[in-house]
């Protein structure tokens, strides 16, 4: 059964092996996957994030001069890294920016429905359409029937 990347949202097909599958086996969503896994774990687990620390300290410590006389050997890299990460910046503010656009969906009446291309695999969560409800056509009738709400025939 098909089911959307957790990553890029992509139908993919989970391999047999892995039945609870959640990220396609695209390179990008697979490094999504473990970033995702390494932030849980140092949420969830307090020896783990102390021994990533004390890791990652040791590692300065035995290499205290590393960076600092690598990027004095090579004036190049310290310019050519400053410009890539500008350049990261502005990508992702460019890519934010673009989320908001999508989201930025107008008050009014929408209808949401399962997408029967996903569907329901976990118990709280759903693949859904979101599509907006027309005020002159008969799909109105789905939505808000006021003139049943407020007819007193229909009221109990
Ligand atoms: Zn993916």
């Amino acid at each position: 059964m098909p089911q959307p990347c957790a990553c890029c949202g992509n139908p993919f097909e989970p391999r047999p092996q892995i039945p609870d599958q959640t990220y396609c086996s695209a390179p990008d969503c697979q490094r999504a996957r473990k970033r995702q896994w390494q932030r849980a774990k140092l949420q969830s687990d307090p020896d783990y994030l102390a021994n990533q620390r004390a890791a990652q300290q040791a590692w300065s410590q035995r290499n205290q001069d590393y960076w600092r006389n690598y990027r004095n050997d090579q004036p190049d890299y310290a310019l050519r890294n400053r410009e890539q990460q500008h350049r990261r910046d502005a990508n992702r503010a460019r890519i934010n920016l673009a989320k908001m656009d999508v989201c930025a969906l107008p008050t009014g009446l929408y209808r949401i429905k399962l997408n029967p291309a996903f569907p329901r695999r976990s118990a709280d969560s759903w693949i859904v359409e979101i599509a907006p409800v027309c005020v002159t056509c008969p799909c109105k009738m789905d939505v808000s029937r006021e003139d049943l709400i407020d007819n007193p025939a229909t009221r109990s």
